[in-house]
């Protein structure tokens, strides 16, 4: 049996296993990143809403009381007129207006009344949120009760997380970065030279590759794949031994014998 083929996809799994190691020294960061960038977003939204609900509340109030201040102004001038008026029908003509002005100013002190109590509403939310706060629980506290200056807070801790963590990361991208396109540069030489020597073994390879699995080629170790560790029937040690391969009947990997990493490992040395 010609046993290259099996040496060169071991060491094509030995090139990819050092890329793998050197990429876990990124410890699960941009996963952890992306995960704090959510909270992030979710917070900022958060914040954003609130201060669109204040400014509605703000630019409402304002014209409210414009429109009350307005009333007011033309109640005056429509008493002074009464007191000029020539008889009863200019007079009552008045009045009527004057209780006109009066409803405006009674259906506007009704909607800045409603603003009152919902901002009374969500700061008794708030207040509630901090009580619950104050005795750690936490899952009991809706959105809503979150108080604006914890929201604050966490926005800005969310945010200083996320500096340090890509700061961290970019480290070790930074330091790893050449390791990486070296081994890479490798990792598609063996690539070339694998599909042309032994197309087969690579499809397999690829094709196992293609799941969650990141290793294709594995080691026997203590007579079972080590990818799964199915017992490999004894049979077929002798072979592996020899330095030919087994497909796992369980996982489908590909079990070498150790020794032929070892060489893959010493081979990438030359
Ligand atoms: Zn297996």
């Amino acid at each position: 049996m010609d046993h290259t083929k099996i040496n060169l996809i071991v060491r094509l799994q030995h090139i990819d296993n050092m890329i793998e190691s050197i990429m876990s020294m990124q410890k699960g960061l941009p996963e952890e990143i992306s995960a704090l960038e959510e909270d992030l977003a979710f917070t900022s939204r958060q914040i954003d809403a609130r201060k669109k609900i204040a400014d509605d509340h703000q630019k409402l109030r304002e014209r409210l009381n414009g429109v009350i201040a307005e009333s007011r102004e033309k109640i005056r001038s429509f008493k002074e007129k009464q007191t000029l008026a020539r008889n009863n029908k200019e007079y009552d003509a008045l009045s009527k207006q004057i209780e006109y002005e009066e409803k405006e100013i009674a259906q506007a002190e009704i909607q800045l009344q409603d603003i009152s109590q919902a901002v009374h509403h969500s700061q008794e939310l708030q207040k509630k949120g901090r009580d619950l706060i104050a005795e750690n629980r936490y899952d009991e506290i809706s959105e809503e009760m979150m108080p604006d200056d914890v929201l604050q807070q966490q926005m800005q801790d969310l945010t200083e997380q996320v500096r340090q963590k890509k700061e961290e990361l970019e480290s070790i991208v930074i330091e790893t970065a050449e390791e990486i396109t070296t081994l890479r540069e490798v990792l598609a030489e063996q690539r070339a030279v694998v599909a042309q020597e032994a197309k087969r073994l690579l499809d397999k390879y690829d094709h196992l590759k293609s799941g969650t699995m990141q290793n294709a080629v594995v080691k026997l170790h203590r007579q079972a794949c080590s990818g799964c560790n199915t017992r490999v029937p004894t049979n077929r040690h002798t072979l592996i031994v020899q330095g030919g391969f087994y497909v796992c009947e369980s996982c489908g990997r590909i079990v070498v014998h150790e020794r032929l990493f070892e060489e893959a490992a010493v081979s990438g040395q030359q």
